[in-house]
């Protein structure tokens, strides 16, 4: 990892691709970023008006280029591919990006071998895997973003509701990004106090606290999230550029942040040979170590349903 000058490569200009890209830029986090799309007219123009941040932003290059660009990257962020259309699951997106990720997987292989490569396509649990066998690269190099923006929606939520910083709220999302995601309920925390037995808020003041109600709405609306923003501008795009770019700093600042990641399960709960987010501590390697999170009984149905989901998806496509 060249830990002066970090170069970061985005594959795919358009609305997370860009969005990751602006929000890196201000970051400062790389000192060079290519960013490789097919439609070189826009990727140019994007190019283009992102420069314009130089007086304002750290050092950095900012290069529209091609696959053959991306040679030294220390990170891949791979954002290319189909997304969400109204009414679509990310699940609906397989087969039209498993054939994307046959191109482009190879073609980084070719270019940029030794870098991490972050993927963020969906479906992202199940493009993850399929970037690691494609690429037969070791599994620590390849993640996904999995639940981290789930998580961040999740935090949010949590902390509205109590009034408090969003960042005082410990609480995962984990699982498939995607409709078998569940909430962990029985370890989420603000100040040291469970949520589940416990609403700092509600209780404080006495009410007769629906807040089990209250709680389960909250995850509605994370789980809806992606579905109620597509429905109203047709994408989500800031989101995830911001988890990304914490992703971004966790491995290239080496900070051995615990981060909810999609990667290799190698046998928690007896789940193996599929990618799926749990807590994971993340640094410069990319994924060093899962933490296997204590779940209660339904926690650990919902991710063994995750993982039934996901593998029967893989078989589908053939892997
Ligand atoms: P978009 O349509 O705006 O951008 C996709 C870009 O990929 C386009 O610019 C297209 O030209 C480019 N592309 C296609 N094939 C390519 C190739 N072979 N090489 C280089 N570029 C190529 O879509 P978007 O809104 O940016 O979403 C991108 C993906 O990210 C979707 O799959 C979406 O579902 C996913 N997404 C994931 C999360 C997450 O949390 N993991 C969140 C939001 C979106």
């Amino acid at each position: 990892m060249n830990n002066l000058n970090p170069k970061v490569s985005i594959i795919g200009a358009g609305n997370v691709g860009m969005r990751y890209a602006y929000a890196l830029t201000i970051k400062g986090l790389a000192r060079e970023i290519v960013i490789v799309d097919l439609d070189k007219e826009r990727l140019s123009g994007e190019v283009m008006d992102l420069s314009h941040t130089a007086p304002y932003v750290s050092p950095v290059e900012i290069i529209g280029g091609d696959y053959s660009d991306t040679v030294g990257s220390d990170l891949v962020v791979i954002t290319a591919g189909a997304k969400q259309e109204v009414g679509q699951s990310r699940l609906d997106l397989i087969e039209a990006n498993v054939k994307l990720f046959k191109k482009i997987i190879p073609l980084l292989m070719q270019y940029t071998p030794e870098a991490i490569f972050l993927n963020v396509t969906n479906p992202v649990d199940l493009l993850s895997y399929v970037s690691y066998k494609l690429s037969s690269k070791p599994s620590n190099e390849v993640i996904g973003s999995g639940t981290v923006l789930d998580t961040a929606r999740f935090r949010n939520l949590l902390a509205h509701h109590v009034g408090v910083d969003p960042r005082n709220i410990h609480a995962y999302i984990l699982g498939e990004h995607g409709d078998s995601e569940f909430p962990v309920w029985s370890k989420a925390m603000v100040g040291g106090v469970l949520f589940k037995d416990y609403c700092p808020k509600c209780c404080r003041r006495g009410e007769s606290c629906s807040h089990q109600e209250e709680l389960g709405k909250i995850f509605k609306e994370v789980k809806d999230s992606a579905y109620n923003i597509i429905e109203r501008k047709g994408e989500t795009s800031y989101g995830i550029g911001l988890a990304l770019v914490r992703i971004t700093e966790a491995i290239l600042n080496n900070e051995n942040a615990i981060l909810p990641v999609s990667s290799l399960m190698q046998g928690y709960l007896g789940i193996k040979d599929l990618y799926l987010s749990l807590p994971s501590v993340v640094n410069r390697s990319g994924l060093d170590y899962v933490l296997n999170i204590e779940l209660n009984e339904e926690e650990q149905k919902s991710l063994k349903n995750s993982a039934e989901i996901i593998r029967e998806k893989l078989n589908k496509v053939g892997f």
